[in-house]
């Protein structure tokens, strides 16, 4: 599978250089250990090397973080000029989209041209959204009950403070903007830790942040290993607030690490997400959207639609779309135009989608399509389909996190809902119908942080998305993904 978009100069020499760590004020040499390969999923190659950050590193950036917010460089400025310089952000983001989409293709494994037109412009977006907050942030003032007394009340919204924010590898860019955009609006000190495979484009972004006038100190990009450099910044005493996405199981281990002063913490989870499309649902556009919502990223989204449940007269014609869409999406490098799915994201992963995909075999249930991951380079892995999944196979239960979809019949509505809400997982949902008001009642009845009615997986800024149940604490985006930076403060003034 050959790359056949040329790769620009510009992503080239960014590739090629001596990659450093924005530790504090300056950027270093990782000297958590060898400069460790990065590479191409879609080859298995080799794109560049990155020295992790050391615990002492992150010590100096968590130093840097708390000296930035305590001599105000960067909470102490007019709400206007943050604004101006998170609006810098983004038109650097957008002048270097190019360079930026190419290096998310050959580190993230994304298609390129959903790279460029839609994760860079979209973490161009959320500084711009963000920007707009800055200024328009509320208070609120009241008049307290104090007898005898006349007290006026004020309430105001202060940043956190120093915020560790560690991110997976699956949406590099887009995970690093959601963090930075909200804490740096809030006036936060950052610590950005990026997953070990993809610390290329959080890098580059590091970059991007000092150009548009954030000032140094204020944030850090340290890539490296979770357990260690990632640990370590959850336990760190001086930092206020931890903000994580990644897997429920890493996710849990942060209530133990972050408790010790007991930190802020805000978790962004896993998923098992279910897709409802019933008998009256607008039918090629549930299939196409349900198709789209698993094999969209090759799976690896945290809202990927993992188990359809189709109403019983729409079952077998959902059964049979969704074969058809799996058997024509051709796999391939996200440079090749060509392509429609691009790779997993490394060799293990793709052993851990592979061990599930073998324990529902196992188990029981019934392949239609898929399976086997694809011989050649790269770590490929074709979309995957299985019907007679019972719920108490793993393949039902656990977070695939790859191109691999369960479809099981239903009857009635309050069965969907029933199997809907059996996961431990409750991160997103999509109820297909032509009935917007039975779109509306079944999504009041879903156990999940967001639902969509016919459609999947489409983000939007101003709206708060996160976890109920295991999908984790907290929202992120619109003004509570603000909030989750905010400490909120009562000042009750006497005046007479
Ligand atoms: P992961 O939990 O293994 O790693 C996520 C990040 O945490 C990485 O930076 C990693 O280095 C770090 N980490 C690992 N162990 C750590 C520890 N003990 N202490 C501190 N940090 C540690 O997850 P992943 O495999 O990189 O990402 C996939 C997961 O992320 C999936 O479960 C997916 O659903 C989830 N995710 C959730 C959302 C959301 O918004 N809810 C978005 C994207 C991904």
């Amino acid at each position: 599978m050959n790359n056949s978009h040329g790769v620009s100069q510009a992503a080239r020499d960014f590739l090629g250089a001596k990659h450093l760590v924005l530790a504090g004020e300056r950027w270093a040499p990782g000297q958590g250990g060898k400069p460790e390969p990065i590479l191409d999923p879609a080859t298995g190659e080799e794109i560049a090397r990155v020295a992790p950050a050391s615990a002492g590193q992150a010590d100096d950036a968590v130093a840097a973080a708390r000296a930035a917010f305590l001599d105000r460089r960067w909470s102490g400025q007019t709400p206007a000029h943050k604004q101006r310089v998170l609006l810098r952000v983004a038109e650097l983001i957008d002048r270097d989209a190019q360079t930026l989409a190419e290096l998310e293709t050959l580190n993230g494994g994304k298609l390129y041209a959903a790279a460029l037109h839609g994760e860079v412009p979209h973490a161009a977006d959320t500084f711009r959204y963000y920007a707009g907050w800055c200024t328009k942030l509320p208070g609120a003032t009241f008049d307290p009950s104090v007898p005898g007394q006349r007290f006026q009340g004020l309430i105001r919204h202060e940043p956190v403070g120093v915020a560790a924010q560690i991110v997976p590898w699956n949406g590099p860019l887009v995970m690093a903007a959601w963090k930075l955009a909200p804490a740096l609006a809030a006036g936060c000190s950052c610590v950005l830790k990026p997953a070990e495979l993809t610390p290329l484009t959080a890098l580059y972004l590091g970059r991007l942040l000092l150009e548009a006038g954030v000032p140094e100190g204020v944030v850090s990009i340290l890539p490296g290993p979770g357990g260690a450099l990632g640990q370590h910044l959850a336990r760190h005493s001086q930092v206020n607030k931890v903000a994580f996405t990644g897997s429920t199981e890493v996710g849990k281990r942060l209530l133990a690490d972050a408790r010790g002063n007991l930190k802020r913490l805000s978790l962004e989870l896993g998923g098992k997400s279910p897709v409802l499309i019933f008998d009256d649902a607008d039918l090629p556009q549930a299939i196409s959207g349900a198709a789209d919502a698993i094999f969209a990223g090759a799976g690896q989204v945290c809202v990927a639609g993992s188990r359809i449940y189709a109403q019983a007269g729409v079952y077998q014609d959902v059964l049979d779309g969704l074969a058809e869409a799996a058997h024509g999406l051709k796999l391939g490098p996200g440079l090749d135009p060509g392509s429609q799915m691009g790779p997993l994201i490394s060799a293990s992963h793709r052993q851990s989608v592979h061990a599930l995909v073998e324990s529902g075999i196992g188990e029981g249930a019934r392949l239609v399509t898929g399976g086997e991951p694809v011989p050649g380079d790269g770590f490929f892995y074709p979309p995957t389909v299985f019907t007679g999944a019972a719920e108490d196979m793993r393949i039902s239960r656990e977070e695939v996190f790859g191109p691999v979809v369960t479809i099981a019949p239903f009857e009635t509505a309050d069965e969907a809902i029933r199997e809907a809400n059996q996961s431990r997982y409750g991160l997103a949902a999509s109820v297909w119908t032509r009935d917007l008001a039975r779109g509306h009642a079944i999504a009041e009845r879903l156990e999940s942080g967001i639902v969509w009615i016919n459609s999947h997986g489409i983000p939007d800024l101003s709206m708060p998305i996160g976890g109920y149940k295991q999908s984790g604490w907290g929202r992120e985006h619109g003004l509570e993904g603000l909030k989750i930076y905010m400490e909120t403060k009562s000042i009750m003034a006497r005046m007479d």
